[in-house]
């Protein structure tokens, strides 16, 4: 017995690792031998140690869970690990591995090696670990949320130098992302806004402020398209701009709706002029501006006569075609300022401002000789009547407008191709 002790003592001696032997006696474990790095770490010696009751020798040994892996590994024969912590004055000071295995004489042989700066270590790479995996998982899902939303977000640094654009930017300018990203962001300038609209906006984000607007922007393909554009500037811990980060959806259908919607409501559809519902709203404009100026304003009422003839010899669509060409001709001669548009059917309104009736009459004149001279078609010619009427200030628009339809019909009455002043 003494020489098996001896030589495992020798044997264990040569271990790196802490090395204890312990033998099962009266419900505790009795100290059989232990290696010199026991003896260093522990700072006792093999002496005092040996013979000696593990609970005697620590009595704490209890509560840290390794006098129950002993008695598990010596009941079951089946080798077991444990970490141990270990306490000075009620705090963890330290971590211990140990590795518990029974021998074929029944003693147990434990191994344990201190674990502190390790145990340290790993949870310091742990945190560090839970942390960046975190981290990594926030950035990841946030790039892949902007590279699937539909806005276009693009990131440039404080000089506006692209840093980052996602998929849409590229879908919508038809540039790719090697393109943009080293590039200035004027790359995108459409010629369609004023020097003092691109100063506004770099005033606004180098202020730190957001910067919110519609604005025209230039496809690589030279096509310009409307966006509805937000800068919103990044600050970096010191409170300075880091980046811009500007976000913008692609509107131009939508203004190109809201365009053809404007005009739908204001330009009759066959001939392109303005309709019944734009001519009243510039009457009433006029009036007001004659209360406020006392500058006068007259009306001319056209009508194409016997216009029913067209349609009937010639068909609707010839008559259609009769009026397009009317409408150019009666464009083409007025002035600038002169509001023309299609009341129904083949009758006409010319809104003159700052125009007396007599200067109307002139002018009224002047277009009928006009129409009478021009030969739309060959086959046919066409003539108009038109009336006259100023604005009086007792008028309101119905009764301006009255005035004119029955100047106009006076010219019915006396034969057509003429002038009737009200
Ligand atoms: P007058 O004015 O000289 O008395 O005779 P008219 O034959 O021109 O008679 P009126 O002005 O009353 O007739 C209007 C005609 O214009 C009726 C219709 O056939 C035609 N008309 C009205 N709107 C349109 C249109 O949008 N297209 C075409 N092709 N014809 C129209
Ligand atoms: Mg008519
Ligand atoms: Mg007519």
């Amino acid at each position: 017995m003494q020489n098996v002790n001896r030589s495992v003592t020798i044997a264990i001696d040569e271990l790196p690792d802490n090395v204890v032997i312990y033998k099962f006696q009266e419900d505790d474990f009795i100290f059989v031998d232990i290696n010199k790095n026991v003896e260093k770490t522990e700072n006792i010696s093999r002496e005092t140690l040996i013979g000696k009751k593990l609970t005697e020798a620590f009595p704490g040994v209890k509560e840290f869970g390794l006098f129950d892996i002993l008695m598990q590994v010596y009941q079951d024969g089946q080798p077991r690990e444990l970490d141990t912590r270990l306490y000075k004055d009620d705090k963890i000071n330290g971590w211990r591995y140990n590795s518990v295995r029974k021998l074929a004489n029944g003693e147990l042989i434990v191994f344990y090696k201190d674990m502190t700066r390790c145990k340290q270590l790993e949870d310091e790479v742990y945190v560090l670990d839970k942390k960046t995996a975190q981290e990594r998982k926030k950035v990841n899902l946030l790039a892949k949320a902007l590279e699937q939303t539909d806005d276009m977000v693009m990131i440039t640094d404080v000089d506006g130098t692209i840093e980052y654009v996602n998929d849409s930017v590229t879908l919508v300018s038809g540039y790719t992302k090697e393109e943009l990203i080293g590039n200035q962001t004027n790359i995108f300038k459409s010629g369609k806004h004023t020097k003092e609209f691109y100063e506004n906006l770099w005033e606004t984000i180098l202020a730190g402020h957001n910067y919110i607007s519609v604005i025209i922007d230039k496809k690589k393909d030279g096509r310009l398209y409307y966006a509805d554009l937000k800068i919103t500037p990044i600050f970096d811990e010191h409170k300075n701009i880091q980046n811009f980060v500007a976000t913008s959806t692609d509107i131009t259908s939508r203004i190109e709706m809201q365009e053809k919607l404007q005009k739908l409501a204001t330009i009759d559809s066959l001939t392109g002029i303005y309709n019944r519902y734009k001519l009243d709203e510039a009457i009433l404009l006029q009036i007001e501006r004659y209360k406020r100026y006392k500058e006068p304003f007259s009306l001319c009422m056209l009508d194409i006569d016997h216009f029913k003839r067209v349609n009937d010899t010639y068909g609707h669509d010839v008559g259609d075609r009769v009026l397009q060409a009317l409408s150019r001709l009666v464009m083409g001669d007025i002035r600038k300022t002169d509001i023309f548009g299609r009341w129904g059917g083949e009758e006409f309104i010319i809104i003159l401002e700052n125009t007396n009736k007599e200067q109307a009459f002139i002018i009224a004149e002047k277009l009928r000789k006009r129409v009478e001279a021009t030969v739309i078609d060959e086959k046919y010619k066409i003539t108009i009547s038109i009336g006259v009427a100023q604005y009086e200030a007792s008028d309101s628009r119905e009764t301006l407008v009255k005035k004119v339809d029955e100047a106009l019909y006076k010219a019915k009455e006396n034969g057509r191709n003429q002038v009737v002043v009200a």
